[in-house]
């Protein structure tokens, strides 16, 4: 049976990870969250004070302190810059509405681009992000590209919001979602977009066992021909 390498793109809360994670666990694949990583180089820019103007100290607060995923007591992912557990702050609101200045930096793409490579080496690896198709995987055996209007990504996330007890308005929420998918699209290096080889599939109305089986049976026919 043949070890693939699956790249799942899209936008902000268009259910990737959620997916990723599904399929991972089905096949028995590592599961890498690159957004992860942004957010953990986003966490050490806050932490450290860091700017746009302070690219070298944000090289060296990376190196100094690695990005690297473990297992939480409830099996779920947890993820750590050095020693520090950092799964929880990297969803906070400050995280994320500064991490596409961060993702946005040339030399933390390129230093990230490498690792996330390194991990995908081995194969069986199922990757989410926003240019796994177009540039960090551009070999990749099957690239999905995820879509859902931004009323029901802002949906999905304000609900998961309540039942993680986080105050959330709604129009704000949208606004943010709206905002970073702009920025993402808009950057010079690896903008978000669809491979030219990619299937992109809209979401929107689509449950998540129904984007799970969508994906699965293309990778299963992939597996199974290798
Ligand atoms: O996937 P998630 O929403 O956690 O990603 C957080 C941010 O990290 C994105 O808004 C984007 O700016 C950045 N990102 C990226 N390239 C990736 C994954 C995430 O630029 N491959």
């Amino acid at each position: 049976m043949k070890n693939i390498t699956i790249a799942i793109d899209g936008p902000a809360s268009s259910g990737k990870s959620t997916v990723a994670k599904i399929i991972a666990k089905n096949l028995g694949y590592t599961y890498l969250d690159t957004g992860a990583m942004y957010r953990s180089a986003t966490y050490l820019a806050l932490q450290n004070n860091l700017t746009e103007a302070d690219v070298p100290a944000l090289l060296e607060q990376l190196a100094e302190h690695p990005i690297s995923f473990g297992k939480a007591a409830d099996g779920s992912q947890a993820v750590y810059v050095g020693d520090v557990e950092v799964t929880h702050p990297i969803r906070d609101n400050q995280v994320t509405n500064n991490v596409s200045w961060v993702a946005a930096i040339p030399e933390v793409r390129e230093e990230l681009v490498a690792q996330q490579r390194r991990i995908a080496e081995g194969g069986a690896i199922i990757m989410d992000g926003r240019d796994i198709g177009t540039v960090v995987l551009p070999n990749a055996d099957l690239k999905i590209f995820l879509v859902a209007s931004v009323e029901e990504r802002a949906e999905r996330r304000f609900k998961e919001n309540q039942e993680k007890g986080i105050p959330t308005d709604f129009e704000t929420l949208k606004k943010e979602i709206a905002e970073r998918d702009y920025k993402d699209s808009h950057r010079k290096v690896s903008p978000l977009k669809a491979a030219d080889d990619a299937i992109t599939f809209d979401t929107t109305g689509v449950d998540i066992d129904g984007v799970v089986n969508f994906i699965q049976e293309k990778a299963k026919k992939i597996i199974d021909k290798g």
